[in-house]
């Protein structure tokens, strides 16, 4: 094995996917419909549990999930309209509607556990392997990758798919001096029953966005109707709370914690009673806490010509633009595309790493530029009106607020049309279409 000669289609290309959240569980999907590929996925928990509360699903994602053929497994909350409030005193102060899109391609909000269930459902019998800690990881050169894990155990691959979360021990191994930092902001996720909210209509009426002056709380539904009869039906709240990083040096962090409720509600006391009332409804135990963490962009995302990073491995961007489901599952569609590209070629597995940092790394280093932009904005604007108030920074912020159509380079990405537009260049002299 892994003699870095010509990927051909004869020859069993053992691939290691380390982490089994939606990169790693979509590339293990992908790789698995390839001749001659013999995948494992490793993932360190006892058992495959999403936590975290519910995901929205986009355009992007629908037509990711539509060619890993799992589209029609995943259900959840048709998001109509979204209103957005001062979450102080509830004014209405903005708000989107429904998508001008076909309806199987209209953002929806599903559980997490929805969208988890759905992707194992598609990964083959025996690929997953739980309880299976990645310690570290060593370049054998030609004999391919060493992979030994927190068990002792070890495990030798040909290529190592690194899809084991902004936290990454494939990226501290292959890019040792790339470091993550808190990023300031704290989110509080829960489900709790639709019921024990209906007598509030305005938080049962719409998604919505209660904005306040560190933060915001959003709730929204989760289920699709014609599934879940109304007294099983969940409501998701997520809440979150920003602080300058620099005030919490040497604090620890925590990531899917349980957090007390006296916690949670205490950053949110100034809200409008109907928020208030709303966060008190989780029962003790039920929050979750999550600190985000951001790092550099990669100037790669392969390295050693046998190991690439998929998803949040690869982008640590700390979920700026609600779609890392979506830009997970691209990768992985996008790396067996590249491996069976290169096969076709004869060329070898270096080949088909090249072909996928070729069209991912100047994607991501748009997000990364895109969100540059947008901080060097508000400075600027902070700046300029150094007395501004509550009021009018989120009158601002509304009005500059373009929703999902303001950014189509993501939210109607179509990582077919991605994968077709590089073969035209590839196959145009100069490369150009
Ligand atoms: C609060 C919050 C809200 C979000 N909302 C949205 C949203 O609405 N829509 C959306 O698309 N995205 C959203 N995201 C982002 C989305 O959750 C992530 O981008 C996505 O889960 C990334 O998938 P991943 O597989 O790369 O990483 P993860 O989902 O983090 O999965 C990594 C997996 O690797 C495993 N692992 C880690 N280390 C090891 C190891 N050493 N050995 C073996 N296994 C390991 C982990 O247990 C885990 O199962 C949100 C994120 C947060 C924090």
């Amino acid at each position: 094995m892994g003699d870095a000669g010509p990927l051909e289609e004869t020859k069993t290309l053992k691939v290691a996917v380390i982490g089994g959240g939606p990169a790693g569980l979509g590339a293990a999907i992908a790789l698995s419909k390839l001749p001659d590929v013999e995948i494992s996925l490793f993932e360190r928990a006892k058992e495959l549990r999403e936590f975290g509360a519910g995901i929205r699903i986009g355009y992007n994602c629908w037509r990711v999930l539509e060619l890993l053929g799992v589209a029609d497994r995943v259900k959840g909350h048709h998001k109509t309209s979204t209103i957005h409030r001062n979450g102080l005193t509830g004014e209405k102060v903005g708000g989107t509607s429904v998508a001008n899109l076909p309806i199987k391609y209209q953002p929806r909000r599903v559980r997490r556990t929805r969208l988890q269930s759905a992707l194992i459902s598609k990964v083959p019998p025996g690929v997953i392997q739980l309880n299976k800690k990645l310690a570290s990881l060593e370049d054998l050169d030609t004999e391919g990758v060493r992979l030994t894990f927190q068990d002792g155990t070890i495990h030798t691959a040909d290529l190592v798919v690194g899809a084991d979360g902004i936290r990454s021990v494939v990226r501290d191994h292959i890019f040792p001096d790339h470091k993550i930092r808190f990023t300031g902001t704290t989110i509080w996720r829960v489900l709790i029953p639709v019921t024990s909210v209906a007598h509030i209509p305005e938080l049962t009426v719409s998604t919505s966005w209660w904005h306040g002056s560190t933060g915001h709380v959003y709730h929204s539904f989760v289920d699709d109707p014609e599934e879940v009869p109304y007294e099983a039906r969940m409501m998701e709240i997520a809440a979150r709370n920003v602080v300058d990083p620099e005030t919490v040096n040497g604090k620890t962090f925590s990531w899917g914690v349980p957090a007390t409720k006296e916690r949670v509600e205490s950053h949110f006391v100034s809200y409008d009673s109907r928020i208030r009332e709303l966060l008190s409804k989780p029962q003790e135990g039920q929050w979750k806490e999550f600190s985000a963490f951001a790092g550099p962009r990669l100037e790669k995302l392969t390295g050693w010509n046998k190991v690439v990073l998929l998803g949040d491995a690869s982008h640590p961007l700390s979920g700026a633009f609600g779609s890392g489901a979506a830009f997970a599952l691209e990768d992985g569609w996008i790396l067996a595309r590249a491996i069976e590209y290169a096969r076709s070629k004869s060329e070898p597995l270096e080949k088909a790493l090249e072909v996928f940092d070729d069209i991912r790394s100047p994607y991501y280093l748009r997000m990364y530029q895109y969100l540059d932009e947008q901080k060097a904005k508000v400075v600027g604007a902070k700046k300029s009106n150094p007395d501004a108030t509550f009021e009018s920074n989120l009158a601002a912020r509304m009005q500059a607020f373009g929703g999902e159509d303001a950014l189509p380079w993501i939210y109607r990405n179509d990582i077919e049309d991605v994968w077709k537009t590089y073969l035209r260049k590839q196959s145009t002299p100069n490369g150009v279409c």
